[in-house]
């Protein structure tokens, strides 16, 4: 595998939010993208692939649900099956849940871990033997989990906290192959994932962040697709092992 000027990008959860953007970013800088689309996710993936298209790139959409090794797989397979390999990974796939941790049960906690944290696992084991020379690897974790602890987030936090290790240990087994691994840390970034009130903030509680948070407002899902585009270029030749914050300096404040 050699990445070559019309790279193979496989996304995650990239029917919405930050994939979504990632896709629509990726496209116009002439990836051919690998739409993964979760069946049980209300977003319509045909809208990315529509953004993909109006960018000038090229994707396509394959089933995806990273919590099942059986589906990871096929989905790798089906993408090399289209398009003949799999440069580059954009593992972005995540779900949020509030769940008091007294009254966390080994069924809450198993359900978050296997897609935020064994999601990310299962598409870099599948991807690992077409990628080479040149391939980059982005895993998204969170300012929760890196920085700040979260009431009643703890899997949350701690399958974030666990992206962040096993990007590091990536680097550091495949560098001498050539291949990068690399973590993204958004802030907070108005998607479906935080305008959820029952799991997250919400409308009213992002509008608010604004007030303390440097920029004086929440990030936009393309805010953070660029900063994953340019972990993947060529630009960050020699970034590796390594965590971007894109907060808008909320964590520094
Ligand atoms: P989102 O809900 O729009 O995107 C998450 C995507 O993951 C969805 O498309 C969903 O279908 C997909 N998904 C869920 N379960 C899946 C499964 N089992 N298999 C495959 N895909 C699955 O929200 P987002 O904010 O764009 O989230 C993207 C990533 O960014 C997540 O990992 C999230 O935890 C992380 N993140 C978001 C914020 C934020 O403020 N929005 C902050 C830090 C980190």
């Amino acid at each position: 595998n050699t990445a070559t000027a019309a790279p193979v990008t496989v996304i995650s959860g990239a029917a919405s939010g930050i994939g979504r953007s990632t896709a629509e970013y990726l496209a116009g800088k002439g990836h051919r993208v690998v739409i993964g689309h979760f069946g049980k996710d209300p977003h319509d993936p045909q809208e990315t692939l529509d953004l993909v298209t109006a960018a000038g790139g090229e994707g396509v959409i394959l089933d995806l649900d990273v919590s099942s090794t059986a589906s990871t797989d096929a989905f790798i397979a089906a993408a090399v099956g289209h398009y003949g390999t799999v440069d580059h990974v954009v593992a972005n796939a995540g779900i949020l849940r509030q769940a008091p941790f007294a009254q966390m049960d080994d069924a809450s906690w198993d359900e978050l871990l296997q897609v935020d944290l064994h999601g990310v696992m299962r598409l870099v084991r599948a991807s690992l033997p077409h990628l080479g020379q040149g391939s980059s690897i982005v895993a998204t974790s969170s300012i929760v989990g890196s920085y700040y602890g979260w009431a009643e987030h703890a899997h949350y936090a701690a399958a974030k906290a666990g992206v962040i290790g096993l990007t590091r240990s990536l680097a550091v087994e495949f560098g001498p192959r050539g291949i990068r691994a690399n973590a993204v840390i958004p802030g907070l970034i108005e998607t479906p994932q935080s305008l959820d009130s029952v799991n997250s903030l919400g409308p009213e509680g992002l509008k608010a962040a604004g007030d303390y948070i440097p920029w004086g407002r929440v990030g936009r899902p393309e805010e953070v697709a660029s900063v994953i585009g340019f972990l993947l270029s060529a630009d960050a030749n020699y970034l590796t092992g390594q965590e971007l914050t894109v907060d808008g300096g909320l964590t520094v404040a």
